[in-house]
């Protein structure tokens, strides 16, 4: 079986089948676009634990089907091979539209691509809430801030952000996203909710998929050297996915479209996060320097003022704690059962 539950307190970080947030109804259908990646398994885990019927939407770019194969016996489940740029027609109550790849390796892939996916994908979804009255919650990024002039980003920031470099496929298509879901709320009278996603980390990461934590953890694991992308002093804030998973629900009950962004706003130099993972991993871990990527943002931290006001919500468990937790699943997907006995 794929899919061992971890460790105890990852499952309780991830309610462990409780019902969250008070709620007691049963039968909601949603459907979770780009459910068979990173984030939207978990949050596949956590709606089905809830008692709620899931549709999965996903073309597998990025995801996986071990990523959801744990419920493949589940009434309560299915799972759709689809593609978000073509129409669909489906009846829902809401709608969480994550389908779009998230590494930036995976995004510059075809970057035509994600911009389709973007815009095209994200019409047809709106598409289908006005025409079905479901209500629509898009995960859209920190990435909408660009190469922030503004420390810590507050949502009412606009944003610094190139329209025409190798990332704008990304964040100029999730900005053209919001510009969508604010549309269709203020002209079709849809209920949207709009979350603002950083950077994220937790199992069932893709394990190549080049973004900064699963890159660090895999080399650390398979004694390569850290790739530290140009001085290492560019920060980023880290949050585990469990975290996210609960803020997108409170986003999607609550009364507020947003856009909320959702993060831990502990900052960390890419230097400190390999610090972090030599401690977790192996203190004899090595460095490696490598050019940085063009429009690299230099900082990144959210403000989480709002949500934590009108959500309620904040992250709980810092790096730290989270990052063990994906190390063991690391461990098991690349070494199988064996684990390495000097770690
Ligand atoms: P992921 O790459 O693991 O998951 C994306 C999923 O969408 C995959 O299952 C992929 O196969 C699917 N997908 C991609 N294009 C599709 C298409 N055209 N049609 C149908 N399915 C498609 O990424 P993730 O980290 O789980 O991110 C989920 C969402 O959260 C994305 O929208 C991403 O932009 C957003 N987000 C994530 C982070 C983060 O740090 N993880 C940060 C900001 C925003
Ligand atoms: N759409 C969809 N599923 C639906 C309803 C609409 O995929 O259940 C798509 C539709 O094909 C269109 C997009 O969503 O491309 C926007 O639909 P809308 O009705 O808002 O606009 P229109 O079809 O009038 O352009
Ligand atoms: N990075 C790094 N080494 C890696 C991968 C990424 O130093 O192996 C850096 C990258 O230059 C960026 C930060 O880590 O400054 C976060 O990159 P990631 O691709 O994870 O996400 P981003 O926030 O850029 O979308």
């Amino acid at each position: 079986k794929y899919y061992e539950p971890l460790q105890a307190e990852f499952r309780s970080a991830n309610s462990g089948g409780k019902i969250p947030l008070g709620l007691k109804r049963k039968g909601l259908r949603i459907v979770v676009t780009g459910g068979a990646g990173f984030v939207g398994s978990h949050l596949v885990d956590r709606l089905i634990a809830r008692g709620d019927n899931v549709i999965v939407v996903d073309n597998f770019f990025t995801g996986r089907k071990e990523n959801v194969m744990h419920h493949f016996k589940n009434p309560s489940f299915e799972l759709i091979r689809h593609d978000v740029v073509e129409p669909l027609l489906l009846e829902v109550d809401q709608i969480y539209h994550l389908a779009c790849p998230a590494s930036p390796v995976h995004y510059k892939h075809n970057p035509v691509k994600t911009i389709k996916t973007n815009v095209v994908g994200t019409l047809n979804m709106l598409g289908l809430a006005k025409r079905v009255g479901a209500r629509f919650l898009l995960t859209s990024t920190s990435e909408v801030y660009g190469d922030p002039l503004q420390h810590p980003q507050v949502e009412t920031y606009w944003g610094n952000v190139n329209p025409i470099g190798v990332r704008s496929c990304y964040d100029e298509g999730k900005r053209t996203a919001e510009t969508l879901a604010m549309d269709y709320h203020r002209g079709a009278g849809v209920e949207v909710r709009i979350a603002r996603i950083f950077n994220t980390y937790g199992p069932r990461m893709c394990i190549d998929d080049g973004r900064v934590v699963s890159n660090f953890v895999a080399q650390a694991l398979r004694k390569e050297p850290m790739t530290v992308y140009g001085d290492g002093k560019q920060t980023r804030s880290f949050q585990f996915v469990s975290d996210l998973v609960e803020g997108l629900m409170r986003l999607m009950e609550g009364e507020h479209v947003g856009p909320f962004n959702l993060g831990n706003p502990g900052e960390f130099t890419m230097l400190e996060l390999a610090q972090v993972v030599q401690e977790t991993i192996d203190p004899n871990a090595r460095i490696e320097f490598r050019p940085n990527t063009e429009d690299d943002p230099h900082k990144r931290k959210p403000d989480i003022t709002k949500a934590k006001d009108l959500l309620g919500w904040e992250p709980k468990i810092p790096l730290r704690r989270g990052l063990p937790m994906m190390v063991s699943d690391f461990r098991q997907r690349i070494f199988g059962d064996h684990k390495e006995e000097d770690t």
